[in-house]
């Protein structure tokens, strides 16, 4: 099955060459009525090159992103448990051409990171792992999910892990829902199949059907939660980005919800990967404009970035359509305990640690949410869609992203700190527009300060 058709994409993008400056302008229009974009539209808004259609782009991704979700930002951390990896995508690291010691995390080796990660005030995790059935096989994955939902360092725990491993079976994807995964996560990197077939050498992966179709096992084992994205910097992204607007689509189409989230990495140098020249690298400039169109494109689907980007870039892009990020990641495995241990799958662009990261998007004029709230209250695939298209997601958002903030700043935060996130959230809330939320949210916000945890709506 392959609902990619490359053809197709190529036409539209011929096609998108020529479209007039009036229908620009209408494309424009319904963006911002925040009805969303179809693939011809999506194609049209990513051709053009004048100034004033990417201004208006620009603009109409901070109105969405301002209406939807508020000032609010999401973080999570990555933690990598295995290296081992059986695949030779050209791009990375982990490839199995590349001879180093690999490591994968013994169950107390996990629990320390584990205790890192809570000490530093994270409730939300990203799991990484190479593909290998020997050495990191689906019962190591499981154990690692039970592990680490086990822990409580103080008041900490982890609430949500989303699980970013290879594309597996439906029997596979059963047991990890039975195991409590949060978002299934898989990038398809390319869409754009001789591309895919060039970057992937060996192992599983190289089969690009087989990858393509992953979510559609993950749907069939009963994970409605599921987050796509691509590796720009492989094909032409704006190829990749009517790619993912398909794969959505084709998700929507045939199980009733598309992606919960998009993750939009960029291609980084890593050590020991095979291709280190990227004649599609995207720059700067026109990857602000890719996560804003994306931004009109889907309105209701987050979008997340990683460690990845640099600081100036992060800022930029958090206002205009980025829901979630990282905070003080290692991309190491075990490089929570030991960053400088083992070696690193590529080298980061933002190392701060999370506090001086969630001082900052304070500082700018956010409020970092810990919330977890969705998937643990049920409200994944098509309940959390309606919700988030009826716009009052941000009525349950605002006061989970209010609570888990007092939770940090009680448990982790300095003098600074408290006083900055007390002042943050005295004038947010005012902005709960119902009334009965309100001291609802005032009633558990002095819950929390009196040392209760694990408030949400
Ligand atoms: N092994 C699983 C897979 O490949 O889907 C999941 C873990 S893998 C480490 C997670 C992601 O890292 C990949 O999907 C890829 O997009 C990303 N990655 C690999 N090499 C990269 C690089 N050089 N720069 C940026 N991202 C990279
Ligand atoms: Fe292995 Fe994933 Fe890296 Fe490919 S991207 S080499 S599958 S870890």
């Amino acid at each position: 099955m392959n609902f990619i058709d490359k053809d197709y994409i190529d036409k539209l993008l011929c096609e998108a060459k020529t479209v007039s400056d009036e229908k620009i302008n209408e494309i424009l229009n319904k963006a911002d009525r925040f009805e969303g974009l179809s693939h011809s539209e999506v194609a049209a808004l990513l051709s053009t090159e004048k100034k004033e259609h990417t201004e208006r782009i620009f603009q109409i991704a901070n109105k969405i992103k301002q209406h939807i979700y508020g000032n609010r930002l999401v973080l999570f951390a990555p933690i990598y448990v295995s290296d081992y990896c059986i695949n030779k995508c050209a791009y990375c690291g982990f490839n199995c051409e590349h001879k180093y010691e690999r490591k994968r995390l013994t169950m107390d080796e996990l629990k320390e990171e584990v205790r890192i990660l809570e000490k530093m005030g994270h409730k939300r995790l990203a799991l990484e792992a190479g593909e290998d059935p020997e050495n990191c096989p689906i019962e190591y994955i499981l154990e690692c999910l039970k592990t680490i939902y086990s822990m409580h360092e103080g008041n900490g725990e982890i609430r949500r892990v989303n699980v970013n491993i290879a594309a597996t079976t439906v029997e596979e994807f059963k047991m990890l829902k039975q195991a409590g995964i949060g978002t299934y996560i898989l990038f398809q990197e390319t869409y754009h199949k001789p591309t895919y077939e060039k970057m992937h050498l060996a192992g599983p992966k190289k089969d690009y059907e087989y990858h393509l179709t992953a979510f559609d096992r993950a749907m069939q084992g009963g994970i409605d939660d599921v987050g796509g994205g691509v590796l720009f910097g492989l094909a032409d992204p704006r190829f990749e980005v009517i790619g993912l607007m398909l794969h959505n689509e084709h998700l929507e189409e045939n199980f009733g919800v598309g992606f919960h989230t998009i993750s939009v990495p960029r291609i980084r140098k890593a050590d020991g990967a095979i291709s280190t020249a990227f004649p599609n690298a995207v720059d700067d400039e026109i990857f602000l404009k890719i996560v804003a169109v994306i931004r009109l494109a889907v309105p209701f689907t987050g979008m997340i970035i990683s460690t990845r980007e640099s600081m100036e870039m992060r800022k930029k892009l958090i206002h205009i359509g980025i829901s979630q990020i990282s905070a003080g990641s290692s991309v190491e495995v075990g490089g929570y305990a030991a960053r400088e241990r083992s070696e690193p799958q590529f080298r980061l662009a933002d190392d701060r640690s999370a506090q001086d990261i969630i001082m900052w998007l304070m500082d700018e004029g956010f409020i970092p949410s810990f919330c977890t709230a969705c998937y643990r209250s049920g409200r994944t695939g098509d309940r959390f869609m309606s919700l988030a298209k009826s716009g009052n997601i941000k009525n349950v958002c605002l006061p989970n992203a209010l609570t888990t903030l007092l939770e940090f700043s009680e448990d982790y935060g300095s003098k600074e700190f408290k006083e900055k996130a007390d002042r943050i959230i005295q004038q947010e809330l005012s902005n709960i527009a119902s009334e009965k939320v309100r001291a609802l949210v005032t009633e558990n916000l002095q819950k929390i300060r009196n040392g209760e945890r694990d408030f949400f709506l």
